[in-house]
C-alpha cells in the first residue's frame, strides 16, 4: 500500500481535493479531524492541563478556541501542542492503515505534513496551492474569521514556495485549472 500525503496551506482547498480523492475510490484519513477528536480524550485532557493550565477547559471539555488563541500567537507551545497530540493521530492512521489493507493507495490529508517532517514516513505528497491573497479570502468567507486571524495560522506555515520545492505533486488550485483532471492525472501516475 502507498501512503500519499495530502497537504496545503490554509485555504488551498485540500480537503475539495481530499473530497475528489475520495469519490474516486481512495481511502482519505482526515488527520487535522483525528487530532480535533482526539483533543478530548481524558489521557489528553490531563496532559494540556499540565502544560496550557485550566483556562483552557470548558465544561470538562478542551475549548479550542482559548488553545488556539495561545497556540497561534505562540510557536514553541504550538510545537509542544503538536508533539502531544500528533503522535496519537500518527497511531490512529497505522491502524486505520491496516484496515484498507486492500487499497493499493490512501491519502493522509492533514496541514503540516511538511513542516512536521511527517512525510519521511510517507511515500509521496501531493500539494494543493493557491495564491496566498486569494486563501485569505476563501478563509475568510468560510470561516468568518478576520483577516488578522488568518494571518496569524498563516505565520505558523512554511510558506507555499518552499513546500512547491519538496513536493512530489502539484495541484493548482487558484481556479484557472480544473481539480477533478488534475486529481486523475495524479491518481494515474501513481498507479
Ligand atoms: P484549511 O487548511 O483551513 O482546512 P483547506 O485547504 O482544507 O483549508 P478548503 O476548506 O478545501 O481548504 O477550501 C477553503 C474554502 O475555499 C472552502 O470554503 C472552499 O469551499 C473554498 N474553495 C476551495 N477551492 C475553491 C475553488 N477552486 N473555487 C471556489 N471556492 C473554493
Amino acid at each position: 500500500m502507498l501512503k500519499i500525503g495530502l497537504t496545503g496551506n490554509i485555504g488551498s482547498g485540500k480537503t475539495i481535493v481530499a473530497e475528489i480523492f475520495n469519490v474516486c475510490g481512495i481511502p482519505v484519513f482526515d488527520a487535522d479531524l483525528e487530532a480535533k477528536k482526539i483533543l478530548n480524550s481524558p489521557d489528553i485532557i490531563s496532559r494540556l492541563l499540565g502544560v496550557f493550565g485550566k483556562d483552557i477547559i470548558l465544561n470538562g471539555l478542551v475549548d479550542r478556541k482559548a488553545l488556539a488563541n495561545i497556540v497561534f500567537s505562540d510557536p514553541d507551545k504550538l510545537a509542544i501542542l503538536n508533539a502531544i497530540v500528533h503522535p496519537h493521530v500518527r497511531q490512529d492512521f497505522q491502524n486505520w492503515c491496516t484496515s484498507h489493507e486492500e487499497s493499493p493507495f490512501v491519502i493522509y490529508e492533514a496541514a503540516i505534513i511538511l513542516e512536521s517532517g511527517f512525510a519521511r514516513q510517507l511515500d509521496s505528497v501531493v500539494l494543493v496551492t493557491a495564491p496566498e491573497p486569494l486563501r485569505i479570502s476563501r478563509v475568510i468567507n468560510r470561516d468568518g474569521v478576520n483577516r488578522e486571524d488568518v494571518a496569524g495560522r498563516i505565520k505558523n506555515q512554511l510558506p507555499e514556495g518552499e513546500k512547491i520545492k519538496l513536493a512530489d505533486f502539484i495541484i493548482n488550485n487558484d481556479g484557472s485549472e480544473l481539480l477533478i483532471p488534475q486529481v486523475l492525472r495524479v491518481i494515474q501516475e501513481l498507479g
